[in-house]
């Protein structure tokens, strides 16, 4: 027998599998993982195939080592999944599967935890047994403690009998008892968390008519929906029941969100209706946690698996869902290489292991949503909340009127009133700050004019100049650059700076407005300890503090019944965010936070702060119309040629040597180019071709360029994008380059 081994090192000389006799007496399957030599060394590898013979002469072949695990660690859909996706990024196997596998594994660092069982051998007659051993009372005391036939842990006994150990070795040798091991978990994570088991409410009926057009679907392991719902309709409670609709049927199902550790309370739901059947996967897990997980799921112990973006391989057999929270986050998009989609992934699983899949936001992408107008995904929507509960009441406030009647404060004075109010009622609010992009646009705080770039329709962002006290304003998408301006060329105000208010300034300024206010800060300062979100969140949660400020991320599926008021301190932020998805961001973002607010019986207010009240996405937000907002975004979308009408393509070279990637990077301009001459046919599908610096053009002490094309979208443009993959993966000694395809974030 010979197996086909894909090594667990990452050079292109490895990239394909590699032959290796199996020993005798060694029971191997596809996808197990095994020890080998290659060359002079030792090490891991995957095994990808078994077959009887192959080209080498097998007394060149060099035997496996040894087995690594007594169960196959890779699935084989999983294993075609890996196949998949090297071939889509063209990127080694090696590289695919190393996302299949916790990394603590594959070092070897984290052992599966053993522990000893002893149980009865069958037949036995425990109490006969113990009156003969005469010699030992020790030994006729665990005879009489294992009468009842059950399998006991050796833990367990040694709390009643000191080191019984010895003893049982000497029963189990007699053929008395038989001594076992068998994987047991450590800690599991949220352990701290301890549920009562608890029941579902009965459904709403707009839940249980999602539920009925859903559940054929799931029954026969098919169908893709897209769910929108909006903010407290009580979509968790839809994953609830399909994900008991499908356990109940012996399968299993994953649950995606976004970032887990900022949405506890999506575990603890799941916690209390499956027990230890859920499984938690995320990114704040110690390597041995998530090694314990892994295996608990592999083994078919859990079979619920709630979990961020890498969950999305988690080793589940008989899949038969898998949901997507908040399916719009960009967390979903992998920012390292291979650079994957979450729900790409999940929609290629459910494919191929036959699973339904629920895309679920109650601010879908538009990609998304446009999906499901076109037929690809089923629409199902929830257009109000659990019982009757009425969205919350959305006021904008135009901030350069506040300027002008003399408020300098970062606070309106509609949002003082509102905040005064609310304290004095007990109640608890949010306000929110978008952290991302602060201080870097420039904007007028007069007549809130923007700076922006004359060809792109994106704002520009400030740069300090290195080695000197300038700084100067650049686009980030197509390169251009200009001096920042000092006064408005709107209204020649000198008003105009770059605008920075950060969260510790809004913190200051309610304690300043309100110095017996008790406030919660959270944002990447406040939370860089592991459980620090949960401990922040469960302090807000049990009124420890009347106000939470925070950044988006408190935005996200929170639930909490006495905040009724919500203020959105800058919606600009995002708005001016050099991005073309940054009118889709701050919809989005508006209408998330906006759904915090009110969710139990007392109505929820939200005032929005803004310099551009008069903007459709405002306007479509503060309404938390989803439609209207679609809609126009569409539009543009279509008339500027935006996603998904065109796609952003870009080649990024990176390199420790500046002058290598700046050469790299001409020399791909170039291959682009002659292509494009020499296919006129594709040359009419690329709107846009350039070569520039990276809008960052360092990242950890490697030098970034690209070029960046935006093509039509359209099956015919093909071609292009097979041109760029296959420039991509050219070998350089100096640097690596990427071929990306509507990347998440262009830095
Ligand atoms: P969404 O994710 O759609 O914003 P949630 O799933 O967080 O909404 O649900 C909002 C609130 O409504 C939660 O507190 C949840 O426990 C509650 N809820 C959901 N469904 C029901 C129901 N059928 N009956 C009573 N309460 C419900
Ligand atoms: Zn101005
Ligand atoms: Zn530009």
């Amino acid at each position: 027998m010979i197996a086909q081994v894909i090594v667990d090192v990452v050079h292109e000389n490895v990239a394909k599998p590699f032959s290796y006799l199996v020993p005798d007496g060694l029971a191997l399957q596809v996808g197990i993982r095994v020890a080998v030599p290659l060359g002079r060394q030792k090490v891991n590898g995957v095994v990808v195939a078994l077959s009887e013979t192959c080209d080498i002469p097998p007394e060149r072949l060099r035997p496996i080592t040894r087995a690594l695990d007594p169960y196959a660690a890779v699935l084989p859909h999983m294993l075609a999944l890996a196949e998949e996706l090297a071939k889509e990024d063209h990127c080694p196997l090696s590289e695919t599967l190393r996302l299949m596998l916790p990394s603590a594994m594959r070092a070897g660092r984290a052992q599966a935890k053993k522990e000893t069982i002893a149980q009865l051998t069958a037949g036995v007659d425990a109490l006969t047994a113990a009156a003969q051993q005469k010699r030992s009372p020790k030994r006729a005391t665990l005879l009489k403690m294992l009468a009842d036939g059950n399998p006991h842990p050796v833990s367990e006994l040694a709390t009643l009998v000191t080191a019984p150990q010895e003893a049982l070795k000497q029963l189990a040798a007699q053929g008395l008892i038989d001594l076992s091991e068998c994987e047991v978990s450590r800690q599991q994570p949220y352990e701290k968390l301890s549920f009562e088991l608890g029941v579902a409410p009965t459904l709403t009926p707009e839940q249980q008519a999602a539920l009925a057009v859903m559940t054929p679907a799931l029954q026969k392991g098919e169908g893709a929906f897209l769910l929108h719902g909006v903010t407290g309709s009580g979509k968790t409670e839809v994953y609830l029941a399909m994900a008991k609709y499908v356990l109940e049927r012996g399968g299993t199902a994953i649950i995606l969100v976004p970032e887990i550790a900022l949405t506890p309370q999506m575990v603890g739901w799941f916690r209390e209706r499956f027990g230890p059947d859920t499984a938690v996967l995320h990114s704040r897990l110690t390597d041995v946690q998530r090694c314990d997980e892994w295996r608990r799921i592999r083994l078919g112990k859990a079979r619920v698996v709630v979990g961020a973006r890498s969950a999305i391989f988690a080793p589940v057999s008989h899949l038969g869902l898998i949901v997507v929270d908040e399916e719009h986050e960009q967390t979903y998009l992998s920012d390292k290489h291979p650079r994957y989609d979450a729900r790409n992934i999940a929609k290629s699983r459910c494919r191929r292991e036959g699973a339904t899949l629920l895309l679920s936001s109650a601010t879908p992408s538009i990609l998304s949503f446009a999906m499901a107008r076109r037929g690809d995904y089923t629409l199902v929507e929830m257009a109000s909340r659990v019982n009757n509960r009425p969205m919350p009441q959305v006021t904008v406030v135009d901030m350069r009127r506040e300027l002008a009647a003399g408020n300098r404060s970062i606070f309106s004075l509609l949002l003082q009133q509102k905040l005064q109010t609310c304290f004095s009622q007990g109640r608890q609010a949010m306000l929110f700050l978008n952290h991302r992009g602060y201080n870097t646009f420039v904007s007028c705080r007069n007549c809130g004019y923007v700076v922006k770039c004359p060809q792109c329709d994106v704002s520009m962002t400030l740069h300090q100049l290195e080695g000197s006290d300038q700084s100067e304003l650049r686009c980030h998408f197509c390169g251009a650059t200009m001096p920042p301006p000092s006064v408005c060329p709107e209204c020649s105000s000198h008003y105009i700076r770059f605008f920075g208010c950060g969260t510790q300034k809004v913190d200051e300024e309610l304690h300043r407005l309100f110095p017996n206010v008790k406030t919660i800060r959270m944002d990447i300062d406040t939370t860089q300890k592991r459980d620090a979100h949960y401990e922040l969140l469960t302090a807000f949660g049990q009124g420890m503090a009347q106000a939470l400020v925070g950044t988006q991320m408190i935005a996200k599926g929170l639930d909490f019944p006495n905040v009724t008021l919500v203020g959105v301190v800058a919606a600009d932020l995002t708005l001016n965010l050099p991005d073309y998805r940054a009118q889709e961001r701050t919809f989005q973002l508006i209408t998330q936070v906006a759904g915090r607010a009110g969710r139990a019986e007392t109505p929820g207010e939200v005032v929005v702060q803004t310099y551009k009240p008069e903007h459709p996405c405002i306007i479509a937000a503060a309404a938390q119309d989803y439609r209207a907002f679609f809609t126009q975004e569409f539009e543009r979308r279509r008339t500027g040629l935006y996603p998904p009408f065109t796609m952003i393509a870009r080649l990024l070279t990176e390199s420790e040597s500046c002058d290598a990637a700046e050469a790299m990077n001409n020399r791909l301009y170039d291959a682009v180019d002659a292509f494009l001459k020499a296919n006129p046919a594709q040359r009419r599908r690329v709107l846009m071709l350039r070569a520039d610096p990276a809008p960052v053009t360092k990242i950890r002490g490697k030098y970034r360029y690209h070029v960046l094309l935006k093509v039509f979208e359209h099956p015919d443009a093909q071609p292009v994008l097979q041109m760029l993959t296959e420039l991509a993966a050219v070998n350089d000694e100096q640097c690596q380059i990427y071929a990306e395809f509507n990347p998440a974030t262009l830095i």
